[in-house]
């Protein structure tokens, strides 16, 4: 069964308002989609200001990303065969969240993995997040690459750019998001104080069980 969203402009809309309250971007950058019932995909515009973004605004455009439904000038994210790419790589996902949260993309930068260095995050991200091997924005390969660091994760770093996230609906995807930056912000002050003492593995592989578990089941 392939994972689609209910009201999916209101779920889409709503998320990106919160992203910006949250202080994870910045005037037009990043973007959220969501997957229809009938397999087409709303995702935000590009060029449009979250703070003055409206329903009207978002674009429909099919798997393959033909636009089907857009506003006069509006035109889907420049990123978005990052999202594609995601959905058709997991039937069990509903929604895709691109973003550049500053601590995450120092990691994506040095290319190195968030550590699950705090308890419980595997059971929201299924483990460390991994940084996809480098692709120039806007060619195919960045969602290639994506699609591999995210295989039984939640979340992967996209090397000297940011963060992509995946999850049933555009809120739980924007907590995926959130934890992620905070964890990532968490990992580097560890550093600091010496470095992380790493979660024993079994308990990290327990956690991460619940995470597969919760991805065919979300609640
Ligand atoms: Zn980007």
């Amino acid at each position: 069964m392939v994972r689609y969203v209910a009201n999916p402009e209101d779920a889409v809309l709503d998320a990106a308002k919160d992203m910006l309250r949250r202080g994870l971007v910045e005037g037009t950058a990043g973007n959220i989609s969501a997957r229809r019932e009938d397999g087409n995909i709303v995702i935000t515009p590009s060029s449009v200001d979250y703070a003055d973004m409206v329903l009207d605004d978002l674009v429909l455009v099919d798997s393959e990303g033909a636009v089907l439904t857009a506003k006069d000038g509006r035109s889907p994210s420049t990123e978005m065969s990052l999202h594609l790419a995601c959905y058709r790589a997991f039937d069990d996902i509903g929604s895709v969240i691109h973003s550049h949260p500053v601590w995450a993309t120092m990691f994506a930068v040095a290319r190195q993995s968030i550590p699950a260095c705090v308890d419980e995050f595997a059971v929201y991200c299924g483990g460390e997040i991994r940084c996809a091997e480098y692709a120039a924005s806007g060619s195919p390969d960045v969602g290639d690459n994506a699609v591999k660091a995210l295989q039984d994760r939640a979340a992967a770093l996209i090397a000297n750019h940011g963060l992509v996230a995946v999850g049933p609906r555009p809120d739980k995807v924007l907590h995926v998001t959130a934890l992620v930056e905070r964890t990532a912000q968490i990992a580097w002050g560890a550093r600091a104080l010496g470095g992380p003492v790493p979660i024993p593995d079994e308990v990290n592989k327990n956690f991460a069980s619940v995470y597969g578990y919760l991805r065919q089941n979300p609640m």
